[in-house]
């Protein structure tokens, strides 16, 4: 998957763990994305420590690497699946306006692309399409 901003390579599929609710997670570090390890936030909703995953080329945020299990998760199946550090990669997102946009896209010759979304089953989620296997 790529930068839907300038296309660089941001996560390789043998970095993917799993993909649920228009996110990617790997609980690798990514070769091809840049985490900024000096500006560690906190999520209030999930309490936990994280920091920005950014695009290398244009700097376009991506993701987040959360760098400890929440302490909070509403979503227990995916938490079960997940060993922590690990990173997660944005693919869908909508704005407080209710506009859908890709921070990522997917990369590669046209007929993977074809294929990988043929493979994909699509659920409703927040009011959109997004994919999981
Ligand atoms: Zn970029």
């Amino acid at each position: 998957m790529g930068c839907s901003k300038c296309g660089a390579l941001v996560i390789r599929d043998e970095e993917i763990a799993m993909i649920r609710h228009g996110s990617v997670w790997s609980t690798r570090e990514l070769e091809f994305a840049s985490v900024n390890w000096n500006d560690e936030k906190w999520d209030e909703n999930k309490k936990c420590r994280y920091s920005d995953i950014r695009c290398e080329v244009c700097h376009q945020l991506v993701g987040m690497y959360y760098h400890e299990r929440p302490q909070l998760d509403n979503d227990k199946s995916k938490e079960s699946k997940l060993s922590y550090p690990c990173g997660k990669i944005l693919y869908l997102r909508q704005s407080s306006g209710g506009a859908i946009f890709n921070k990522t896209v997917l990369l590669g010759e046209k007929s993977m692309v074809d294929s990988a979304i043929d493979n994909l089953a699509s659920s409703k989620f927040n009011n959109s399409f997004v994919f999981s296997p």
